[in-house]
């Protein structure tokens, strides 16, 4: 239903994640325009009524971390059961192998599998760029603008392969010139500005051991440049730190000061293995961290201290990482996934339903850098996730909010995205997806059948 200039009152939701809103809200033009509270009704003239008594609202969800094409390459069994640098090594000769077709159906799942979970605006940290994929950016967009999900897609990079002392096989990896000159072009070409911008783009070495010292320091320069936001995976493991002393003598955390990556415009995947005196450093400097609550678990690469960092100052989001890590995007299972692990780390009074909620709406609009979204109040833009509770999970529940943590919700009923609904009855309007299934199954059966 078109919301652009006509007012729409999300009419007495059986619950909403905002204070003075029990009423519902009122979105026009793409924005929060009114909180509605108890007892009263909208000053906004000639609001349509979209009646939610059925629903539990939510500011959309906001996805930190992804690797969209590792869709391709869920359950594979050459990597399972296999800590974090050999199962890189056993999946990287599969990636080599990624088509322009094979990626545009991967980033349609991944993103179909993110909205149908309540998520409005995601991440995709693409690094993958073979032969023949120069333009896995110009994909992802596509597919974003086609689904209606807000993107922040990064230019990820590798350059340091085997050859060098690297990870990656020389096949996958590109020259810093060629890297920096598709940065700058992605960038003039989708980045768009404003609180309303659908499609952004960061620049993000995979990691930095996988890019020279030359490519970290000069895709920090080139994102001051251009004003877009830096990403990476930094303190996944305590094999990297091994790694970073060996290579660098240094912890992973001084190295990226040291390449001057280490301020607000960088949010880092994963963050586990930090010590107390980093994670200070990392509130002083602002940048912020992507919990990956259910990837951490599957590679048992450890906990990220997510209640520690917070009272160092570091903003926490949540990111259900590449599904071969996963498997899954399922935002909302994150949700409890970080709800879940947290607590078992700090107990009952310190990890609540509400922070996990909290985490994934506006620590993860602190990471993607949209202090606008994540949250529902006047003026923010109107991205909302609905949910229902009426499947055998949530029968007997008693607080609606946390039920949707504790007993499981998985599936959105609808999401609005800048004031338009893009999943309505559970669904993606016009996207067949037992079609969509079929070809990507097809095509992760062609990558994998060669190993
Ligand atoms: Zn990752």
């Amino acid at each position: 239903m078109p919301t652009h200039n006509r007012a729409l009152w999300i009419k007495d939701p059986l619950a909403i994640l905002a204070d003075g809103a029990e009423r519902g809200v009122v979105v026009r033009d793409g924005r929060i325009v009114e909180l509605v509270r108890a007892g009263q009704q909208p000053a906004t003239p000639d609001a349509v009524v979209y009646e939610a008594s059925t629903h539990v609202v939510l500011p959309g969800l906001i996805n930190t971390h992804h690797h969209f094409y590792q869709t391709l390459t869920r359950a594979l069994p050459a990597a399972m059961d296999r800590e974090l640098f050999p199962w890189l090594q056993a999946l990287y000769p599969v990636w080599a192998r990624l088509t322009p077709e094979a990626l545009e159906l991967a980033v349609t799942v991944a993103m179909s599998e993110l909205l149908l979970s309540g998520c409005t605006t995601t991440t995709d940290h693409h690094y993958v760029f073979p032969a023949g994929l120069e333009d896995s950016v110009d994909i992802e967009v596509a597919v974003a603008r086609r689904l209606g999900l807000r993107a922040l897609l990064t230019r990820g990079s590798m350059n340091r392969s085997q050859r060098d002392g690297g990870l990656p096989p020389d096949s996958v990896v590109q020259d810093e010139e060629t890297i920096l000159a598709d940065s700058a072009r992605v960038v003039s070409r989708f980045h768009e500005r404003g609180e309303d911008a659908m499609i952004q783009i960061a620049l993000a070495p995979c990691s930095p051991f996988s890019v020279t010292t030359s490519l970290m320091r000069s895709t920090a320069a080139l994102a001051e440049r251009l004003d877009v936001r830096l990403h990476t995976h930094l303190a996944e493991t305590e094999d990297e730190n091994r790694f970073c002393e060996q290579l660098h003598g240094c912890r992973p955390l001084d190295y990226l000061e040291d390449c001057g990556w280490l301020n607000s415009r960088t949010w880092l995947a994963h963050g586990i293995h930090f010590n107390a005196g980093e994670m200070q450093r990392i509130g002083r400097a602002k940048t912020t961290i992507s919990h990956c609550a259910c990837s951490n678990q599957l590679l048992a690469s450890g906990c990220c201290p997510v209640c520690d960092m917070e009272e160092a100052g570091v903003a926490i989001g949540l990111g259900v990482d590449g599904s071969a890590s996963n498997d899954g995007s399922n935002l909302m299972q994150e949700v409890r996934a970080a709800f879940l692990l947290q607590r078992a780390r700090y107990g009952v009074t310190r990890v609540s339903h509400r922070d996990a909620l909290r985490w994934a709406t506006e620590g993860s609009a602190a990471c993607v850098g949209r202090p606008e979204l994540g949250r529902i109040a006047v003026g923010k833009m109107a991205d909302l996730a609905l949910f229902k509770l009426d499947e055998l999970r949530f029968s007997g529940h008693g607080d609606p909010l946390a039920a949707l943590v504790l007993c499981g919700a998985y599936r959105a009923d609808r999401v609005m995205v800048g004031g338009k609904w893009v999943v309505e009855s559970g669904a993606i309007p016009g996207l067949d997806i037992a079609d969509l299934i079929r070809r990507h199954s097809a095509a992760a059966t062609a990558m994998s059948r060669m190993i």
